[in-house]
């Protein structure tokens, strides 16, 4: 049976990973937090009593700021497969709190690699390093002349989560070269689902768009509806990440849908999967949204409603203004088909939201009181 060990199993990439690697018959090992009250709602369905001898998930409290722990949770998995998937992910966050990302992010990669070579495992181990579109900055001079970003293009992090992925991403490829490790970063573009944390901007538009449409909530507040993104579904980027370890060469890989659209673009769509049209009016931080109809039998919101306001806290000190990825080479060389086009990830998050929103609709009508969460 082949050993996987997925650090940020409890995230939304990690818990797809898991469901597929158990799919294949894996033996999975997770790292998880220890947090105060229980951080495994993403993984709880694939839960398995761990007194089972046939028990195929198991779960390690770790962190990846903790050499000792890390090293210790690798002897003890023999892993045949790393996915390095654990991070703070959120690029706004990462102006917050610069230390930690980078300790995470970018030292946290060097602690897995250094721990698979210092346990003598560079030839059994396969690493996969979680790196991301948002190395390329978004420069428009750095697209290929077909306009998009691939794996040659040149990198330009513009936030410290980019900085620090920067360092992960050449500290894995340095290993590859100077120990012969097979490690691969995956260039991955935005890749989103029903599971995506809630304050990415696709889930806190789908979570409030739900919540409009069943009078929850009056209106969301965005940043900058004007920047681009190449946006996938994670059950087709977890996808690739095992096929980038099973290929015959460790290599760096980009992977996107090709397709570029805007934050305005998405809001729209997502409206549009509850039957609301909107019309946009103003400029800049002054640009609101309204609702001009409103076609569907189980949702009312009156026409004229302003749903969306600009709130400059959600503009960013260096913006990305605009990722588009070229994902022939992973295609051609690997046979990745993604499922999902952006309608059809816009519609599988909607239905997610929906059913999610309409549970609080059901509490409150028993009299209860719904969590109100900071977005
Ligand atoms: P999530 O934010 O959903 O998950 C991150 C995971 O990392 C969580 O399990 C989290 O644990 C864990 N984690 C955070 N800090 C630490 C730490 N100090 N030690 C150990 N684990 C930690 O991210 P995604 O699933 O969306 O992304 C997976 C990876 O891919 C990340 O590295 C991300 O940066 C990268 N990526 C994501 C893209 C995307 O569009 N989704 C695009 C390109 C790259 P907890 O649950 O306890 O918070
Ligand atoms: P990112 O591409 O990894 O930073 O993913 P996000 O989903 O956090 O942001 C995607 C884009 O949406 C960025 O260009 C943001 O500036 C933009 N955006 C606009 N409004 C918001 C908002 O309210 N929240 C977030 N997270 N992003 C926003």
């Amino acid at each position: 049976m082949k050993v996987a060990l997925i650090t940020g199993i409890t995230g939304q990439d990690g818990s797809y990973l898991a469901e597929l690697l158990l799919e294949k018959g894996y033996m999975v090992h997770g790292i998880k937090r220890r947090a105060s009250l229980f951080n495994t709602d993403r993984i709880d369905h694939l839960y398995q009593d761990p007194h089972d001898p046939n028990q195929r998930l198991k779960l390690h409290y770790g962190d990846l700021t903790d050499s000792m722990n890390l090293t210790r949770i690798i002897q003890e998995c023999q892993p045949d497969e790393i996915y390095n998937l654990g991070a703070m992910s959120h690029v706004k966050v990462s102006f917050d709190m610069p230390e930690y990302v980078g300790n995470v992010d970018g030292l946290g990669t060097l602690r897995i690699l250094e721990a698979v070579r210092l346990l003598g495992l560079t030839n059994k181990t396969r690493i996969y390093q979680a790196s991301t579109s948002e190395l390329f900055g978004g420069l428009p001079e750095n697209k290929n002349e077909r306009g998009f970003y691939d794996e040659n293009s040149p990198l330009y992090p513009r936030s410290p989560y980019g900085v620090a992925k920067i360092y992960g991403f050449w500290i894995t490829k340095n290993y590859r070269e100077a120990y012969n490790m097979f490690a691969c970063n995956g260039l991955l573009f935005n890749h989103e689902s029903p599971r995506r944390g809630e304050t990415f901007v696709t889930r806190k538009i789908t979570r409030a768009v739900a919540k409009i449409a069943l009078g929850l909530q009056e209106k969301v507040y965005l940043g900058n509806l004007d920047a681009k993104r190449d946006w996938g579904h994670a059950k087709d980027y977890v996808r690739m990440m095992w096929m980038i370890l099973q290929a015959d060469q460790p290599e760096d890989w980009v992977i996107a849908t090709g397709v570029t659209t805007t934050v305005r673009d998405f809001v729209r769509m997502a409206f549009g999967e509850v039957g609301i049209e909107l019309e946009f009016k103003g400029e800049g931080v002054d640009e609101k949204a309204f609702v001009t109809a409103c076609n569907h039998k189980d949702f009312q919101v009156e026409i004229g409603k302003e749903v969306l306001s600009i709130d400059p806290t959600y503009f960013r000190p260096t913006e990305v203004d605009l990722l588009l990825g070229d994902p022939t080479k992973a295609k051609e060389k690997l046979g990745w088909v993604p499922e999902y086009d952006l309608a059809a990830l816009v519609k599988d998050m909607m239905q997610g939201d929906v059913a999610l929103m309409k549970k609080d609709v059901d509490l409150l009508k028993a009299g209860h009181e719904i969590l109100k969460q900071a977005e």
